[in-house]
């Protein structure tokens, strides 16, 4: 079977499921703040969500350019693939780093659905991009480590049972360059909040049950220290990548969902006797909406393969990232200014894909940070910061 055979087949089962539920499904969610429960289940016992884990631990052995196929559906039909894009990360970094008693452990509860691993914790309130800077510790004690500190914006903490965390096992002072002293750890969360974990989720502007996490000595085992001690931050670096990618093809899945509606409006809407279409005013933006998006998914299919074959996708992973949530805000508004006035009406859907494709110019990274790491490492040009 040819490889489009295979990815065209990947997209209908997922368009099939996500068909099943509809836009209404999703327009729910937001306005209650609920979690795609049911969707997530689908997703895992069709075996999408696992699909990046090995065979070997009960997954589908698939690689990244299957799983960006995948987001990119579920983004296009209309629905939110937050649960999925994260645990398809986040068990990355299980998968490289883990030793075998963890892969053992999580990798086949995670790809059957006993486990849900959707929930990195990074960003901290007086830190944010400045990563190597964060302040939250995990001092060793016996067997296990304690966690003091807080975290913010960390999506999902209700809905999963284990995050990968982040935290300082060496101070600022002792450390031997700006990403020594950092480790990673899996958190189990359930029951957490009886043992030392505070959690208050944010009032946002989008659904991605973000929350703002406060620990106090908070234990850890030792055992679920993952990769090497103090060489955490290598831990997080190495999922990025293929974060990136998968957020490129999200925003694929968002822009081609906003051209699809905008261009379908423009054909049926007619006014002074004719379909605004008609009007190049209405038409040219859309159509230069959809070559910029035929060409970030050029990109984001150029990293994901790099990425499946083992290759260095750095350059490739950021500019995918970058041009696709450009790509995906211009297409969006694009979709509002075809529409006129009805858009701001809720059941359009639109208002909702645009404020949730926003969010890609900030999170996982934002555009400065990645023209300034294109401008430093790919350039050539000094360091900004
Ligand atoms: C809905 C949502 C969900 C999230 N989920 C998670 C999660 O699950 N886990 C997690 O760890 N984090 C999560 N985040 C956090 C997200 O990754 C950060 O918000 C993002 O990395 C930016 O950090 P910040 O908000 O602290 O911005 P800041 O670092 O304060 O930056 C503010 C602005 O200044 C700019 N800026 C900062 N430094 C420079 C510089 N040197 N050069 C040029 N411009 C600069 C930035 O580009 C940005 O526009 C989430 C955020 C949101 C909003």
């Amino acid at each position: 079977m040819s490889s489009d055979q295979h990815l065209q087949e990947i997209r209908e089962s997922v368009k099939a499921i996500c068909d099943s539920y509809g836009e209404d499904y999703w327009r729910k969610l937001d306005q209650t703040q609920g979690y795609p429960t049911e969707f997530v289940k689908e997703i895992t016992d069709s075996g999408f969500l696992g699909c990046l884990i090995p065979e070997a631990y009960g997954g589908a052995g698939l690689g990244l350019i299957e799983a960006c196929t995948i987001l990119e559906e579920i983004s296009r039909s209309g629905g939110h693939p937050g649960a999925a894009h994260a645990q398809m990360y986040v068990m990355g970094s299980v998968l490289k780093h883990g030793s075998e008693e963890q892969k053992q452990k999580y990798l086949p509860a995670i790809a059957n659905g006993q486990l849900r691993l959707q929930s990195f914790g990074v960003t901290e309130p007086s830190t944010g991009t400045d990563t190597t800077s964060l302040k939250t510790t995990a001092t060793r004690a016996g067997d296990t480590y304690k966690i003091n500190g807080q975290k913010v914006w960390i999506s999902r903490v209700q809905h999963s049972d284990l995050m990968v965390l982040l935290a300082r096992t060496k101070s600022i002072e002792e450390r031997s360059s700006k990403t020594d002293g950092l480790s990673c750890f899996i958190v189990d969360l359930r029951g957490a909040e009886e043992r030392g974990l505070t959690i208050r989720p944010i009032d946002a502007m989008i659904n991605h049950h973000a929350c703002e996490l406060f620990f106090d000595d908070f234990e850890v085992p030792a055992g679920n220290l993952l990769g090497e001690e103090h060489k955490g931050f290598r831990v997080v670096m190495d999922g990025m990548n293929a974060e990136r990618i998968l957020i490129g093809a999200e925003c694929i899945g968002d822009a081609r969902y906003f051209t699809d509606k905008a261009t379908n409006y423009a054909n049926s809407r007619i006014v002074f006797d004719r379909p605004i279409g008609q009007n190049q005013g209405i038409s040219f933006p859309i159509a230069t909406a959809y070559a910029q998006t035929e060409a970030a998914a050029l990109m984001v299919e150029k990293a994901a393969r790099l990425f499946d074959a083992g290759e260095a996708c750095g350059p490739e992973a950021n500019m995918a990232k970058m041009l696709a949530a450009d790509a995906s805000w211009k297409a969006g508004d694009t979709c509002l200014q075809t529409h006129g006035g009805f858009v701001i009406s809720r059941e359009y859907h639109i208002e909702r894909k645009l404020r949730e494709t926003r969010l890609y110019q900030i999170a996982p990274i934002s555009t400065n940070l990645i023209l300034s790491y294109l401008s430093e490492h790919v350039l050539g040009m000094p360091r900004s910061f």
